[in-house]
């Protein structure tokens, strides 16, 4: 169950069918530059955020959702206007929330650039944040 007492965050598709609330607790962020992300998103990179899926839910348009993948591995988008939502990862145990259809602010900002290793020739990244090949986990930051 949700922690009552965490603040809670709000994010919608561009259409308004799909609703979720999210924690304030995300463990952490960051910007990825997979081809996957930039596919899925269409843009340079996906900034998301990470936290427990017990702490995410979605409040409206569960039956409007548009999954592609497994039960505990998948994307998630509202199927009537496309907006990409969130994705489940490691095992269904957490969420990645995209960080861009929030209407609150989050406490937590991006820390890093990852899967730099595969960035879109045409992007330049003008931010100091350290910059990873590939996860952080995988070595040092290429930048530093
Ligand atoms: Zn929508
Ligand atoms: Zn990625």
């Amino acid at each position: 169950m949700t922690d009552t007492t965490a603040r809670m965050l709000a994010g919608r598709c561009l259409c308004g069918s799909v609703h979720y609330v999210v924690a304030d607790e995300f463990r952490y962020a960051a910007n990825c530059h997979c081809t996957d992300c930039r596919r899925t998103t269409g843009s340079a990179f996906k900034p998301f955020a990470g936290i427990e899926r017990e702490k995410f839910s979605v409040t409206k348009g569960t039956d409007r959702l548009q999954t592609y993948g497994q039960e505990n591995a998948h994307d998630a988008r509202c199927g009537k206007c496309g907006s990409f939502l969130y994705s489940v990862v490691r095992d269904g145990a957490y969420v990645h929330v995209a960080l861009g259809p929030l209407a609150d602010e989050p406490t937590i900002r991006p820390s890093e650039h990852i899967f730099v290793g595969s960035k879109a020739p045409w992007f330049t990244i003008t931010d100091d944040l350290p910059q990873y090949r590939t996860h952080v986990a995988e070595g040092p930051p290429i930048n530093r």
